[in-house]
């Protein structure tokens, strides 16, 4: 059912109570609830004399910091759409977003900021650097509060892009019904309490690190410990005061492999929380080994938030992603041998693409199941593993890629015929990205003439760590490349 109210305003109610506590930690720098709204307000000023109005998009590419944590709150509050992009997006990819998104508002880097007037136009554009740097933040200084405006449960609270198969991203449009929904059960299913700190080392342009760790911290009005990125050295530093840990599990490859890394460090920790890949039973073991602690590991995407995971007191399973949240219903599509595509309904689900109802058309069923992509089984308790994905996507340290893009750049070089990116095992990523190539004949390229032809089209954590040359792609008789042929033949090669 939706909500008269959007989700600002629950935060905003929580954040009152909680006064003086502190909200985000990072560095010597505090910043406590009581602050939220009167920065989120003057921020909102900014952004309505820059002529941002309730509905118009806020496209945003910045390094993480707790200024665009504020940034993303005020957007809330003033019902414009926020949409983050990853940092690693480079020209071409940041024009197809501001093309598609049309936003009102770009905020950057600092460093990037000849490179959004080029692509904004007549737009504005602000900058914001990690360190409150650019140009944004002189101006919230000086701002005025700004009325928050009335939003509903139903009005879009941002949209996130996903990579898309055919190699366009599409944009997931999530209400602010959606996110309240998801934030309301995980509260409750992870058993948050005033008590928890959270260590937040994600980022936040995508749903992992901006609504699933930050929304449950405001939700239970707790502290995060915000560090700009991943590290294990700062990990092990923090961790003696946290209660609560999300990763992807290259983290948690990354924290077993430092020797430093103990039980005695997890003393105070209530709960390591895993996702966005599949966490490995190896990793699983090992962890409890070193620690005692029984990794959590849950499953969902950007179009629903979160959609299952392991019990909080029950028995978590290693390999599976557990049991679907209270409120989202699931079934398997075209059951082959207990398999099959796990299909979603609930009010988590995000309404649809934006400006791609055709495309929205077709990955949701008749009778309004969402179509995840992902293959799964079931077991007879209702317990869910997620076995591959339909659509090839690979997952390299947590992050998406989708081959069709990078094939269609590689295909485009000057000399080659044809290729097929495939995602192959890989200690530290999880996979790598592996291209394999086939020329035309008319040039003798190498492996690095290839990878420095699309290297300045593509964000670094989808350029493919191997290319490979050979004469021919294995096809099947209906002419397919099958894939799962290329995945056995290169299955070992980021192997030691
Ligand atoms: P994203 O939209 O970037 O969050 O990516 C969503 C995709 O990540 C899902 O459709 C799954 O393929 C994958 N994924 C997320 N969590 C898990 C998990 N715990 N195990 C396996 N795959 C996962």
């Amino acid at each position: 059912m939706s909500d008269m109210q959007g989700l600002y305003h629950h935060i905003h109610e929580r954040a009152r109570c909680a006064g003086d506590k502190t909200f985000i930690e990072a560095g010597s720098v505090k910043h406590p609830y009581s602050t939220i709204d009167l920065t989120c307000a003057k921020i909102q000023d900014v952004m309505t004399n820059a002529s941002v109005k309730k509905g118009s998009r806020v496209l945003v590419q910045v390094e993480k910091s707790p200024e665009a944590v504020f940034l993303y709150l005020a957007c809330l509050r003033m019902g414009a759409i926020f949409v983050p992009l990853n940092t690693g997006y480079t020209e071409s990819e940041v024009q197809y977003f501001f093309d598609t998104a049309e936003p009102d508002l770009c905020v950057c880097d600092p460093a990037a900021e000849e490179q959004f007037i080029r692509i904004a136009g007549q737009k504005t554009v602000f900058t914001l650097g990690n360190d409150s740097s650019g140009t944004l933040w002189p101006k919230v200084s000086i701002a005025e509060k700004a009325d928050a405006e009335q939003i509903a449960g139903s009005d879009i609270a941002a949209i996130l892009f996903t990579s898309g198969t055919t190699g366009r991203s599409k944009g997931a449009m999530l209400s602010n019904d959606n996110l309240r929904a998801n934030v309301e059960v995980l509260s409750d299913l992870w058993h948050w309490s005033e008590d928890d700190v959270l260590l937040h080392t994600l980022p936040i342009f995508h749903v992992h690190g901006l609504f699933v760790a930050l929304h449950c911290a405001l939700w239970t009005t707790n502290t995060v410990i915000f560090h700009d990125k991943f590290s294990p050295d700062q990990v092990i530093a923090d961790l003696p005061r946290s209660t609560v840990l999300m990763g992807v599990p290259t983290h948690y490859v990354r924290l077993l492999a430092d020797d430093h890394f103990d039980n005695e460090l997890c003393k105070n920790m209530r709960l390591f929380l895993c996702g966005s890949a599949p966490l490995l039973c190896e990793t699983f073991l090992q962890f409890e080994e070193r620690t005692g602690h029984k990794i959590l590991e849950r499953y969902g995407m950007t179009e629903a938030g979160m959609i299952t995971s392991n019990p909080y007191d029950g028995d978590r399973v290693a390999g599976t992603v557990g049991f679907p949240l209270p409120g989202v219903d699931v079934r398997l599509g075209n059951e082959v041998d207990g398999k099959g595509v796990l299909e979603i309904k609930g009010s988590n689900v995000f309404s649809g693409y934006w400006r791609m109802p055709e495309k929205t058309a077709e990955e949701f069923t008749e009778d309004g199941y969402f179509i995840t992509g992902d293959v799964s089984t079931m077991d007879d308790k209702g317990r869910i593993s997620i076995v591959g994905r339909a659509k090839d996507l690979i997952i390299t340290g947590g992050l998406n890629v989708y081959p069709k893009e990078i094939e269609s750049l590689i295909d485009d070089v000057n000399g080659v015929d044809e290729s097929a990116v495939i995602g192959v095992s890989h200690a530290d990523f999880g996979e790598g990205v592996t291209a394999i190539v086939v020329l035309d004949g008319s040039k003798d390229l190498s492996s690095e003439d290839i990878a420095d032809a699309i290297k300045d089209k593509l964000a670094s954590f989808k350029r493919p760590k191997k290319i490979f040359v050979v004469d021919a792609l294995p096809r099947n008789t209906m002419g397919k490349v099958q894939k799962n042929e290329l995945r056995n033949v290169y299955a070992d090669i980021y192997k030691n």
